[in-house]
């Protein structure tokens, strides 16, 4: 039986930001508790006879022992309906934008309590011409849509665990979120409401049909993730760095540039300013797949510094069924969180509270579980209910070891659960090279599945070009070892002629600036044209080297430059510029060739 929100108990003791509370014999574990005169969101995350530990996710300053606080037998839950995208949440799913109107201070005043939803505004709804009266409708099933922003076209479904006959359905036309649009009646004769939104509690990951094998690339733009070190649709990948080595920059690239439909950013509190910088550039950028706003596919979870750090703990849920909520529409969505490890430190104070048991560098137990049942929230699905939907969720997160060192337990662990890693390597990031993923230590789990996806795609030599470059790249870190101690001279024409395109393939192909207008993104034709370019060099290259070539004339070619630099000098779309690389590369080889005697 759910309390109602006047059943009271009291503060008995304030420890860090939990209270323990007394006075009730009922309570629930994950419970929504409003603590204090204030009512401070809180959530009771421990049980012991008449007592129960809240953990407040509002600042506690003032709460006094004997407080009252209000029970309301309902779990933490997300508000899931057109109004999300182009939002920015606080980690409990408050807008910022309205608290900030109504607080008129950067800071969140506390008790203040906000729908995530707009209550006032209303929606254009077009039923589903399939659907009439006496119909059976169950969860997943689409009642009808409403344009939630230019991009895109939401949903309107019937909730999860819900079923009955359709006793009515609204015409076309407007309507507030809390408007009812359908109703049923349930087996138990119980007639239903159904709004174009509802609620889920975001512990729980919400039901689909059946769980299908990834089959393509989330398609992100970035040339070392889309050709060396892939992730599917429905995939994960970790971003393990130290501090400085472009963990936030590389998910702002994803978050901007992937080809996912929807996209849900969750700053975890890593830096301050971070969270700043996302908030000033987000809505100024446009989606290069659509031409609209970026934000009109995008939801941003903004974890402030005046919350409690337990805040943090409850976004990752938040963001994750908001994911799921999209997935169930039908959508591709991706979910990254800046960083885990903030997430992590979240678990742990938490534990300390609780005095529970600490297993490795004080993280409880469970901190393993815990990081496996949200990666296991990915994947790509057929949804429930119909007509026939799959949708998908990626999860890339970022984790900050401190120190740098990736065998601490959060990166260890998350490493456990997610099939690629993209280890980001302090070395490079020193030498300015970015995105700094180390290409000898990082690893893709979906490179089968990419290659076969290839092949379908009219890419037949992905895998060709992926594993040529790669061999360079590997006998180049063997040859390094071997320069260094002899000096890069000493080696073999044929050795040299490798360090020079590994040069050419890390400055060229693997770097790529951010901040470049031209380079921020590259589009995957220009990616496999640039492969085969190097490639090309190479081969030809190689084959004057056999006969004789001096490497030095190699060296001095023009086309090592224009190389290095069709990145950003080409742009994006100019396939003839870059059929003319192509073109100074023969003539460049052939002039060589016949100026000094060597075959060609
Ligand atoms: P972290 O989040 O790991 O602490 P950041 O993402 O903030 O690191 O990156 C630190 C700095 O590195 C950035 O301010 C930027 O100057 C540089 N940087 C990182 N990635 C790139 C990139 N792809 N292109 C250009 N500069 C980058
Ligand atoms: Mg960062």
């Amino acid at each position: 039986m759910p309390h109602s929100a006047e059943e009271r108990a009291r503060i008995v003791t304030i420890k860090g930001s939990t209270v323990e509370v007394r006075g009730l014999l009922s309570y629930r574990m994950g419970e929504i508790t409003y603590v204090g005169e204030e009512k401070l969101m809180g959530e009771v995350i421990e049980i012991e006879r008449d007592f129960a530990t809240v953990q407040v996710y509002e600042p506690l300053e003032g709460l006094k022992i004997n407080d009252p606080v209000y029970l309301t037998g309902k779990s933490l839950s997300a508000e899931l309906g057109p109004g999300l995208l182009s939002n920015i949440f606080d980690g409990i799913q408050r807008p910022l934008e309205q608290i900030k109107k109504i607080s008129s201070s950067p800071f969140i005043q506390r008790g203040i309590h906000i729908n995530a939803l707009d209550r006032y505004k209303k929606w254009q709804f077009e039923p589903n011409k399939d659907l009439t009266k006496g119909h059976l409708v169950k969860g997943g099933d689409v009642l009808g849509s409403v344009q939630e922003t230019e991009t895109i076209r939401c949903n309107i479904i019937v909730p999860p665990n819900t079923t009955g006959e359709l006793l009515s359905i609204q015409e076309e036309g407007e309507f507030k979120i809390t408007d009812p649009i359908a109703e049923l009646k349930g087996s138990d004769k119980k007639k239903e409401e159904l709004t174009l939104m509802h609620e889920w509690p975001v512990r729980i990951a919400r039901p689909f049909l059946k769980k299908l094998p990834v089959h393509e690339p989330l398609v992100t733009g970035q040339r070392i993730i889309d050709m060396f070190f892939p992730i599917a649709k429905g995939g994960t990948a970790a971003i393990p760095g130290g501090f400085g080595t472009g963990k936030t920059i590389l998910q702002h690239q994803l978050s901007k540039w992937s080809d996912a439909d929807v996209v849900i950013y969750i700053g975890c509190g890593e830096r301050g300013n971070e969270m700043t910088d996302v908030l000033r550039e987000f809505p100024k950028l446009v989606d290069p797949h659509t031409q609209n706003p970026l934000m009109d596919r995008t939801l941003l979870i903004a974890n402030v510094s005046n919350m409690p750090v337990a805040a943090r703990e409850a976004s990752i849920y938040m963001g994750i069924t908001m994911a799921e909520f999209y997935r169930d529409q039908g959508f591709n969505v991706l979910l990254t969180a800046d960083s885990t490890s903030r997430w992590a430190e979240a678990l742990r104070e938490i534990a300390g509270q609780l005095e529970e048991m600490p297993v490795e560098e004080g993280y409880p137990a469970y901190l393993g579980a815990r990081l496996a049942n949200f990666y296991e929230r990915a994947g790509q699905v057929i949804t429930l209910g119909s007509p026939y939907r799959e949708g998908s969720i990626n999860i890339t997160a970022a984790v900050s070891p401190p120190g740098g060192d990736f065998s601490e337990p959060v990166t260890a662990n998350t490493k456990r659960f997610v099939k690629t890693f993209w280890g980001l390597d302090p070395n490079l990031a020193n030498r300015k090279h970015f995105p700094s993923i180390n290409w000898l230590n990082s690893y893709s789990g979906y490179i089968k599945v990419i290659e076969e996806w290839a092949l379908e795609s009219g890419l037949e030599d992905w895998g060709r070009y992926r594993q040529e470059m790669f061999t360079i790249l590997q006998k180049d870190d063997e040859l390094q070892h071997i320069a260094e101690l002899i000096g890069s001279k000493a080696l073999p024409a044929d050795e040299q002629l490798i360090i020079l395109v590994a040069e050419i393939i890390k400055e060229g192909f693997l770097q790529q600036n951010a901040f470049d207008k031209i380079d921020s993104f590259c589009p995957i034709e220009k990616q496999m044209k640039m492969m085969k370019l190097m490639l090309l060099f190479y081969n030809r290259a190689e084959v004057l080297i056999k006969n004789g070539c001096p490497i030095s004339l190699i060296i001095s070619l023009k086309t090592v430059k224009i190389l290095k630099r069709m990145k950003e000098d080409v742009p994006n779309d100019n396939i003839i510029r870059m059929n003319k690389i192509e073109d100074y590369i023969h003539t460049d080889m052939e002039e060589l060739g016949s100026k000094y005697g060597y075959k060609v």
